[in-house]
Order: structure tokens, then sequence, then C-alpha cells
């Protein structure tokens, strides 16, 4: 958060998104975070046949400090939760989450306790990856698709204004279930 937050709404903070999205777009640092199987294919999307450098994403970090991605690779168990939700908080703003694969998103095929049924429940994803596992041409599609979120991300009153219209939205949704007669 910076100078940009505190612009006036016009033509000077739409010029500034519109800077400001293309450069984070294009210097996304993902941090080192790979879990489970899903990890190989994470691996493997940075290898020279795949080519994630084109992106300017080749750099994988080992410190959260130097990360502002976080693509979460794999099933994650209860105990590495309070971990990996140490790492997001540790990692520089402005910060996305990726969820990789099935598990990653909804705890997958292990519907047990042991492990977090989607890693939403630890911290806010921002695009989820379906597949077990998802090839690497699939998390090249998913992080070109958070490049598009990212360059369209409103800043400053605009961000405001876009929080407000997402909670009018929310309240006027209709409910999932609807209850008729006795409760169920
Ligand atoms: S989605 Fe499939 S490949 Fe990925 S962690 Fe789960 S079981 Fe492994």
């Amino acid at each position: 958060m910076g100078i940009e937050e505190k612009l006036p709404g016009g033509v000077l903070l739409t010029t500034v998104e519109k800077l400001a999205g293309y450069m984070r777009k294009g210097s996304l640092w993902p941090a080192t975070f790979g879990l489970a199987c899903c990890a190989i294919e994470m691996m493997a999307t940075t290898s020279g046949r795949y080519d994630l450098a084109r992106f300017g994403m080749e750099a994988f970090r080992a410190s959260p400090r130097q990360a502002d991605l976080m693509i979460v690779a794999g099933r994650v168990s209860q105990k590495m939760a309070p971990v990996l939700r140490q790492i997001y908080d540790q990692m520089a703003e402005p910060k996305w989450v990726l969820a990789m694969g099935v598990c990653a998103s909804s705890g997958g095929m292990f519907n047990n306790y042991a492990i977090v049924q989607g890693v939403d429940h630890v911290v806010p994803v921002d695009i989820y990856l379906p597949g077990c596992p998802p090839r690497p041409e699939m998390l090249l599609n998913a992080i070109l698709a958070l490049h598009e979120q990212i360059a369209q991300m409103p800043l400053g009153v605009h961000r405001d204004e876009a929080v407000r219209a997402a909670e009018q939205a929310a309240l006027a949704s209709k409910p999932t279930i609807e209850f008729t007669g006795l409760l169920r």
C-alpha cells in the first residue's frame, strides 16, 4: 500500500491503476511451497519445456518476504495449515493465492479429518485450478487468468467502490438452499 491508495478518483487514478496492474502482472514472484504430488507439475512448469520464465516468473523465492504469489500445490494437512497461514502473513502486499488441484481447492478425494477441506478455510484464494494433478499447461492458463485479474485490480477509492458493489451483490443474491415448510 502506497501513495496510489491516497489518490483521488479520476483520470490520474485510472492511469496509475493501469500502470500498476501492468507492472504487477509482469513481475509476480511465487513462493516455493509444494505440498504434495501437484508440486511436481508446478516444478515442471518452470522447466525449459513449459518455460514459466516467459511471464517474468522464473524466480521462485524461498523467503515469503520476497514473494507475492502463493501456489498451494497439493493437499493441506491440518498440521501444515498454521504454517501455511504464517507464510501467507509474511508475504509482501499485495499478494495472491492460487489453489492448485482438487486437494488444495476442496480436499479432493481426501474427505477425512487429516486434510483441510479446501485451503480457502485458511487463506483467501484468488483462483482455483481443478484437476488431479493439473498439467503444467493448465497451471500456465490459470496464471494467465490471474494476470488478467491483477491487471484489472482497482486501487484506492475505486477499490472501495468495488468492495461496496460486491457486498451489495452478495446481500441481493438468492440463498443456495430454499427452506420450505419445516426445517429439514
Ligand atoms: S490433486 Fe491429485 S496430484 Fe494434486 S495433491 Fe491431490 S492427489 Fe496429488
